[in-house]
């Protein structure tokens, strides 16, 4: 049976015209599959590829950390202190502070930062941002990525962020980004799904990129989903809104050798201290 199997395939392999229809067919399954891979990230991005932490070394992981108020209350929130703590201990362990632009640089270009590195980024917009975190920043030289939902910024407050305020944070390093218009529940909208509810997440989406491209005079290209959450309709949104990248709350680190449309970041809790930063830094 072998034998015969061997003696037929050599008289098919003498035979050039077969020899080339073979060719044809390999050349057919390589294009297909190349194609199928490249408009990956086009049109079936999940958002976000895990990598095996096998394939890079852990200076290419940086962790993305997401902070909200600075006045120690809420389990989202630390002191203007405990935060001075996380800042000194960057600067002692030699951790370079990135700016989501210089991450995602990196990702775009496929290259490994210089040093270990994290980048830092804040929700919502608590008057805590231009009061508590500027002057650290601005002492620290460290940049921030400031993600607002509009209707929480007033044009007139002793209490809340103003636009104003927002316009001088942007000359001390802040990048101000968009969190929506209303912190609107994007999920529970996408879920909903009539014509509603997915104009409703539209709106969100441009028009709050729009109000701070009006009120900042700049180019606002990056999202932060709401409470963390997207589903792959949102990231299709998101695209269609003109939103270059979004970012999540996604556990782990981002991988600088791999571009992902949706970025992870670690929730810094009420109580964390320096070990817990240290497993985030080291985590890949
Ligand atoms: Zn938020």
């Amino acid at each position: 049976m072998k034998l015969s199997f061997f003696r037929t395939f050599k008289e098919l392999a003498g035979n050039t015209s077969i020899l080339a229809v073979f060719f044809v067919f390999i050349c057919t399954i390589t294009l297909i599959l190349y194609l199928r891979v490249s408009t990956l990230g086009k049109n079936d991005d999940p958002g976000f590829i895990t990598r095996n932490p096998d394939e890079y070394r852990e200076i290419d992981a940086i962790p993305i950390l997401l902070y909200h108020d600075i006045d120690g209350h809420g389990p989202y929130s630390i002191t203007k202190e405990q935060l001075r703590k996380h800042f000194e201990f960057f600067r002692l362990n030699n951790i370079d502070v990135i700016s989501l632009k210089e991450l995602i640089r990196l990702q775009d270009e496929n290259r490994s930062p210089e040093n270990k590195s994290v980048a830092i980024t804040v929700d919502d917009g608590y008057i805590s941002a231009y009061t508590k975190i500027l002057p650290l920043m601005q002492e620290f030289d460290y940049p921030v990525t400031l993600f607002i939902y509009t209707n929480f910024i007033f044009d007139k407050s002793d209490k809340h962020m103003t636009w104003a305020m927002l316009k001088e944070m942007e000359k001390y390093g802040f990048d101000i980004q968009s969190h929506t218009v209303s912190h609107a529940d994007l999920v529970k909208l996408v879920e909903k799904g009539n014509t509603e509810s997915l104009n409703s997440i539209e709106y969100e989406l441009t028009q709050s990129k729009k109000i701070i491209e009006d009120k900042l005079d700049k180019e606002v290209t990056l999202l932060a989903f709401p409470y963390g959450y997207y589903t792959p309709k949102l990231l299709d949104m998101a695209r269609n809104a003109g939103y270059i990248k979004t970012f999540s709350t996604d556990y782990g680190a981002n991988i600088s050798l791999h571009s992902n449309y949706c970025y992870r970041r670690h929730h810094i809790k009420k109580d964390f201290n320096e070990t817990n930063l240290k497993k985030i830094i080291q985590m890949r």
